[in-house]
């Protein structure tokens, strides 16, 4: 009798599409807004997602289309991309298939195009409704565009939907903000991800911001904002499963939570990250080189191999923001029982305070705590 086949590895798929019709000011991700390359890149990812070993064995349960816009490619660009995932994996029945978009590449001629090619949920990057705050971003779209955009996913038929909010720039009032959640909440998308503006090291809003032609954001009204964020959010029925999203009850974003409970993923395309459990990899962040590497069939990548305390710190970082916060009992199956004492007796000082919780062996962030997430976590580390 033949040994029954080992079972397929759940893994996620990343693909990143690397172009913009503008810059927004705050944004650190790797895009060009030029799109002479996009057809060469649409054949190197192609040519990258054969190069890459070890996809035997999984099974796609997730596939993201991020970047960038992927919205501006062609729907045959995408049917194409989706065609190269499963020719190097099986993706799974129900899988969860989802596209970025942007509110200007949105009508109902896109959206039937996306659904008949296997588009099953939309992350729309928002950001705001109001006219004020897009300019002030150099958003591609305008609030109109923006409230439009959604109802049209949702006339579509398209019942996934998350939809990006940025809190806490400068000219946004709470009030303001308190209306822009508000917009959001009452069109009942399921999910919600809203961050913080953040002025990242090298963007043009850094520049702006150094050059005092921008105020930065003021963390006080950030903080206020986030939490009324997280009351708003909760009287809707939203559950805060991490510290930046928020989703009706089951409508977690499977490919997100996959990423926090450190399932692999093999990423795609210029910048794209990969991760099997132990190793990351990360793709150069060159349109040009990259499609030059993968013609002459190599990928471009660096990567790294992560030592135990990294897992470790890795698992603290990203659990403390997730809403079952870090199991101690997981930590001491996978690390030992003096790592998850060592722990419990750190977050003491945090529950004393009132940022921490310790019940049922886990540590959990309170509402406060939660504004102060990355400190608690550095607290914890290794
Ligand atoms: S559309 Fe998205 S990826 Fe492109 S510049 Fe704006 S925030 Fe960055």
């Amino acid at each position: 009798m033949q040994p029954d086949p080992m079972p397929a590895r759940p893994c996620g798929v990343y693909i990143h599409v690397p172009f913009c019709r503008k810059a927004c000011h705050y944004c650190d991700f790797h895009f060009s807004t030029s799109t002479t390359l996009r057809n060469g890149m649409v054949g190197a990812i192609l040519q990258e997602m054969a190069l890459t070993p070890g996809t035997g064995g999984h099974v796609a349960e997730t596939v993201y289309f991020g970047g960038g816009t992927p919205s501006l490619l062609p729907t045959s660009d995408i049917e194409r991309l989706l065609a190269g995932v499963a020719s190097i994996l099986p993706i799974a029945p129900g899988a969860e298939v989802t596209l970025e978009a942007n509110p200007d590449d949105i009508d109902a001629g896109r959206l039937s195009e996306w659904k008949a090619v296997g588009i099953g949920r939309l992350s729309i990057g928002i950001q705001s409704f109001r006219d004020e705050d897009l300019i002030w971003m150099n958003r591609s779209h305008d609030a109109r565009q923006a409230l439009g955009a959604v109802e049209a996913a949702q006339a579509a038929g398209f019942s996934d939907i998350s939809i990006d909010l940025i809190f806490g720039s400068p000219g946004l009032a709470t009030e303001a903000w308190g209306a822009n959640l508000d917009i959001a909440l009452a069109l009942g998308v399921p999910h919600l991800s809203c961050y913080a503006l953040t002025v990242e090291a090298g963007t043009p809003l850094d520049v702006m911001v150094r050059r005092k032609k921008k105020a930065s954001p003021d963390p006080e009204r950030q903080a206020e904002q986030y939490l009324m964020l997280l009351e708003r959010s909760a009287a809707a029925g939203y559950e805060a499963y991490e510290i930046s999203n928020f989703c009706l009850p089951g409508r977690r974003s499977r490919h997100n939570s996959a990423y926090w409970k450190g399932i692999p993923y093999f990423g795609f395309g210029p910048s794209a990250h990969s991760f099997d459990g132990t190793h990351r990899r990360w793709n150069i962040s060159s349109n040009a080189a990259y499609i030059e590497a993968i013609r002459e069939g190599t990928i471009p990548f660096e990567a790294e191999t992560l030592t135990r305390e990294q897992r470790l710190n890795e698992y603290v970082m990203t659990a403390l923001r997730t809403m079952e916060g870090i199991d101690l009992g997981h930590v001491a199956q996978a690390w030992g029982t003096g790592e998850a004492d060592r722990l419990r007796n750190g977050v003491a000082r945090q529950v004393d305070s009132g940022m921490a919780l310790l019940a049922q062996d886990r540590i959990r962030l309170s509402r406060e705590g939660r504004l102060f997430a990355d400190g608690i976590a550095a607290e914890l580390f290794r």
